[in-house]
Formats: C-alpha cells, sequence, structure tokens
C-alpha cells in the first residue's frame, strides 16, 4: 500500500507531496503543526489538539487553513487513506507561499495545510515502556515562547541528537536555574519520595501537552497528590519514578537521567498506572 499525504486540497502519492520553494515554512519555519495519536483508528483527544492548533496559529497571525470541521474530515480521510490502526496524524500549518521578505506577506496568502499519517507499532511502544528509557539533560536555548507549538524545532532537533549520540531516547531541556522544563518533543514529570507527582507548570517554558493535560486529570481522578512546579536535575536523579508524556509516547517511564538510575531502576507503578488508564481518561473520536 502506497502512503498518501494531504497537501493544500489534495490527496496524493505521498512520493509527490511537495510544498512550494518559497512557503515560509520551509524559508522561516512561519508555521505550526499538531501530532494527534490515533488508536484503532480513531483520534485521541482531537478536539483538545484542535484548539491547541487554533491557538497557536492565533498568536502567530495565521487563519485557519479551513473550517475546524473540515479539517476533522481530512484528517480522517488521511487516517482512512493509509490504512493506520494504531499510530499518529500530523498536521502542519504554514503561512503560505510569498516572495521571501521576513514581515508577513502584505497581499493575503492562504496558508498552507499538510496533513500525514502512519502506523506507529503498539507493541513496540508498550515493550519500551516496560522496559523504561533513560534521558540525558542539555541546556535549554530554545527562545521564549515554546508554549506555541510551531515547526522551529532546531534546538530541539539537536537535543534529540545529541540523546542519541548519548545512547538515551530523550532528551530534557534545563533551564538556566537548573530546573528541567521539558523533552524535545514531550513533558517531564517526576514522583517524590513522598509519592507526590510533580511536573512543571504550563504558565511558563513549556508546551502544554495535551496528555499532559489528560495525565493531570487522571492524576486527580486517582486521588494522587500533584504539583505543578519547577524541579532540579538533582530532585530528578533522587525521585522515586520519572516519566514523559506526549501523544505519541502516552506515558513513557524514565529509568536513567545522565547515567543516573532513577529509583531501583524499573519502570515506577506510578506511571505504569497511569499509562494502562490513560485511554479511559482521554477523548477517543467516532
Ligand atoms: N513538549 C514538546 C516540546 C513537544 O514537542 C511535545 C509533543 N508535541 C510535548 C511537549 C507533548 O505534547 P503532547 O502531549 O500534546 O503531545
Amino acid at each position: 500500500m502506497s502512503r498518501i499525504a494531504y497537501v493544500n486540497g489534495r490527496y496524493v502519492p505521498h512520493a509527490h507531496a511537495m510544498v512550494h520553494v518559497e512557503d515560509r515554512g520551509y524559508q522561516f519555519a512561519d508555521g505550526v503543526y499538531e501530532v494527534c495519536e490515533v488508536r484503532d483508528g480513531k483520534l485521541v483527544d482531537e478536539r483538545r489538539h484542535m484548539e491547541r492548533l487554533q491557538r497557536s496559529l492565533s498568536e502567530l497571525r495565521i487563519a485557519m487553513p479551513m473550517a475546524t470541521n473540515s479539517l476533522r474530515v481530512v484528517l480522517r480521510e488521511v487516517v482512512r487513506q493509509n490504512l493506520v490502526g494504531d499510530g499518529l496524524v500530523y498536521v502542519q500549518v504554514t503561512r503560505g507561499v510569498a516572495r521571501r521578505d521576513h514581515a508577513f506577506p502584505t497581499t493575503p496568502v492562504k496558508p498552507a495545510l499538510v496533513v500525514t499519517a502512519r502506523n506507529v507499532s503498539r507493541a513496540k511502544s508498550d515493550a519500551q515502556a516496560e522496559a523504561g528509557i533513560s534521558v540525558v539533560t542539555v541546556p535549554d536555548n530554545r527562545w521564549k515562547r515554546v508554549d506555541i507549538k510551531t515547526v522551529g524545532l532546531l534546538p530541539n532537533v539537536l537535543a534529540r541528537q545529541t540523546a542519541r549520540d548519548r545512547g538515551a531516547r530523550e532528551a530534557w531541556f534545563v533551564d538556566r536555574e537548573g530546573f528541567i522544563t521539558e523533552g524535545a518533543s514531550s513533558n517531564a514529570w517526576i514522583v517524590t519520595a513522598a509519592g507526590t507527582l510533580v511536573t512543571r507548570s504550563a504558565n511558563s517554558g513549556i508546551l502544554r501537552g495535551i496528555t499532559r493535560t489528560v495525565t493531570l486529570e487522571a492524576a486527580g481522578i486517582a486521588k494522587l497528590a500533584v504539583e505543578e512546579r519547577p524541579f532540579t536535575v538533582a530532585e530528578a536523579m533522587a525521585a522515586k519514578e520519572a516519566f514523559l508524556t506526549a501523544a505519541t509516547q502516552i506515558v513513557m517511564p524514565v529509568i536513567e537521567i545522565d547515567g543516573k538510575k532513577i529509583g531501583d531502576g524499573r519502570p515506577g507503578p506510578v506511571a505504569l498506572a497511569l499509562r494502562a488508564r490513560f485511554h479511559d481518561k482521554a477523548e477517543i473520536g467516532d
């Protein structure tokens, strides 16, 4: 089966899915994106992802490329045409195509819309969660608007490569004060010795992850103590558990930070329980 992508109004074979060289996403990273989990062919937390997409776009003064309901139809169609059971759907909106000039185009251009989807093995992800993953820490050298989900991801790309070079799966950014902000493409969490779940507040320095929001709700229902506050690398290393959240990872236990084992060096019960219960709390589409 050949993959299909949606590009500016057309469903095209993946190999022929092209955007113009003067697309502002290509030249300036002037655009935003969303990644939504697909489970059993259904979109997970689509409403929240659409709301965040709308927010990211409005922060950059880019119009929604089409009505949300129409976009939902396109997402479903791309998932369907690619025969995605478990996997992800990717949506990218850029300001559009215009002669290269840093300021916004003076004559209105249509925002450019790309949607792709692909399968991701649930068994592989579950096996990884059972084993746990390693993370490394890197200085957070990103701009201050990381609350906007822009395609300007170069620091994240370099951080993830550093993780790979050091044999780890993810990199956790550390701010100037020594507090962990978030991962290259995930939110960071710990469970303290007292059993309190800690994750940085979404008010500064991080993207408000959808998986983070749903995990906070699940933790509340499970009557777990939760604190939304920054935590240092030292606190994370001394924690009972650590884990990360992202739409493509769900809740992923972290067993090692910069080579230091967390807790007993195995995935923790809180992380595994939150992972197991996640889809009871998430909104599963039709
Ligand atoms: N932070 C960053 C920097 C990310 O790229 C992501 C993944 N898109 C997240 C956090 C997690 O967000 P979500 O749970 O919505 O996937």
